[in-house]
């Protein structure tokens, strides 16, 4: 061999120990390829056995359509070396004199003598070539087929990796959170992170019905029509066209709900089957961890996250100090509070990260308060705060010192300090409301806090 095809060779190697996804691989070697000869395209194609169709590395593994050349190609190459102006060839043991005339060239990826791919030259018209670069080409073919063995392997393996990981978190979350309401849209969006090209649906049965809880609407009817077809011995449901899934979630042989996922391309393939089968095995675990949680906590009084009273103390205090102001006749004051822009906190540095400015932000109130003030976890990154023998205008300071107090302290997260701030709204007791009224015209002034720009106190005039 020369020191040209010497060279190439090794600039070949070059390409293919770097780290890079297969779109840029592709580019790579085109770039290399054109300094040996001009070639106008290098494109890689590997067979989905379960679509049964050929899928493009350069655009996301989009599936072929329309290309009946580059289908015949991937039949006909068999044990063949290439396919060259649409006819299958084997290269001679010894390099000839002979010379071709070629506009396009196919080399198969293979893996244990099988073909699981093709990779596709195209030329400049009659483009002049000979037996030697056809040897070259073959040793490439062999170069390209391992990459891809890797690079295939190495896409499913981290995927189940990052698939374990979030599954870890979600069952971290839960050991202090266990309201389905929170647990369930994260799980929807797990899944949708890891099914690409479906949208995901999760059901969870409500007095024995399917009812929806992510996303937030559903129009599709076959979706309602594939439940119906649940028992908890099938392990899933397919529609006829295999496009949409359902996989119930049970519990002790129970169905307590039901994940859907719908295709928006391609069939359900064996690899999303298996995926979603795990997922909602490890769903239902969670989903049954966080029932378990909610009925030893439904005795609780306090907050798992915060240590606060939680929503249902929230309800008992707000009676009991509705009665004694009223038989008193004590001022009593409502402060309704909310995390700005919280769920940004969440989809930047994570939900453990948003759980962590939660808990700050529970004890910078607790710390600001009186003893005789009732805080409370009120729901999420709301808090609610009765304010016994409290007037308005003695509740607003208390609440600017609060609303500064939280500014001014940094949370440390991820090496980093980030500030959040929070709104909030303020109201006084009038003797003739109940003490839902005093929360909802507290809950009115916070929306008006919101409204001009968060970050501030309001107050509701209306007692
Ligand atoms: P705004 O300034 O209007 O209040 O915006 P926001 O982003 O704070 O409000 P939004 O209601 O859109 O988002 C609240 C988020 O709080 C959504 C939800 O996922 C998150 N959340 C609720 N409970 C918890 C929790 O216990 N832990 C964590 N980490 N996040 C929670
Ligand atoms: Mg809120
Ligand atoms: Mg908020």
């Amino acid at each position: 061999m020369e020191n040209k095809e010497l060279h190439f060779l090794s600039e070949v190697s070059d390409v293919l120990a770097k780290k890079v996804d297969t779109a840029r691989l592709a580019e790579n070697l085109k770039e290399t390829l054109n300094k040996y000869v001009p070639i106008k395209n290098l494109s890689i194609y590997v067979f989905d056995t379960t679509t049964g169709t050929l899928r493009d590395c350069k655009n996301n593994w989009q599936v072929m359509e329309d290309t009946p050349e580059i289908y015949d190609a991937y039949k006909n190459i068999n044990s063949r070396d290439f396919v060259i102006n649409s006819k299958a060839y084997k290269l001679p043991p010894v390099i000839g004199e002979i010379t071709f005339k070629i506009n396009s060239l196919f080399m198969p990826v293979v893996k244990d003598e099988k073909v699981f791919g093709i990779t596709e030259l195209v030329f400049e018209n009659d483009t002049q070539i000979n037996m030697e670069f056809l040897f070259l080409m073959k040793i490439l073919a062999g170069q390209i087929s391992l990459k891809l063995q890797n690079i295939v392997l190495d896409e499913q393996s981290r995927i189940n990796v990052e698939f374990h990981d979030s599954m870890k978190n979600i069952a971290k979350i839960i050991e202090t959170q266990y309201e389905l309401n929170y647990i369930v849209p994260l799980i929807g969006e797990m899944l949708d992170r890891f099914i690409s090209d479906h949208l995901i649906y999760v059901f969870l049965k409500q007095n024995n019905e399917f009812s929806l809880v992510w996303p937030k609407a559903c129009k599709d009817e076959r979706i309602y029509e594939i439940l119906k077809q649940l028992s908890p011995e099938t392990p899933y449901v397919l529609t006829n066209d295999n496009k949409i899934g359902a996989f119930p979630l049970t519990s002790e042989g129970e169905i307590i709900g039901c994940i859907v996922a719908r295709s928006t391309l391609d069939t359900l393939s064996t690899r999303d089957i298996s995926y979603l089968e795990q997922l909602t095995r490890q769903s239902a675990i969670t989903i049954n961890r966080a029932n378990a949680y909610a009925k030893i906590l439904q005795y609780a009084t306090l907050d798992a996250l915060t240590g606060l009273n939680n929503r249902r103390q929230f309800e008992v205090r707000l009676k009991q100090e509705i009665a004694t102001t009223k038989r008193q006749k004590n001022p009593l004051c409502a402060m309704m509070i909310d995390i700005d822009f919280f769920k940004k906190v969440n989809d930047t540095y994570g939900h453990a990260s948003g759980d962590t400015v939660l808990r700050t932000v529970a004890s910078i109130i607790k710390e600001h308060l009186r003893e005789s003030d009732i805080p409370s976890r009120y729901g999420g990154e709301e808090f609610a705060v009765l304010l016994p023998y409290t007037h308005i205008d003695e509740a607003q300071i208390v609440g600017e010192r609060l609303r500064k107090a939280v500014e001014n302290t940094p949370v440390p997260i991820d090496k980093k300090n980030i500030n959040v701030t929070i709104s909030m709204g303020l109201a006084e007791f009038n003797p003739e409301e109940t003490g839902e009224n005093l929360f909802e015209r507290a809950d009115k002034a916070l929306y008006e806090a919101k409204e001009s720009g968060r970050n501030r106190v309001c107050i509701d005039k209306n007692a």
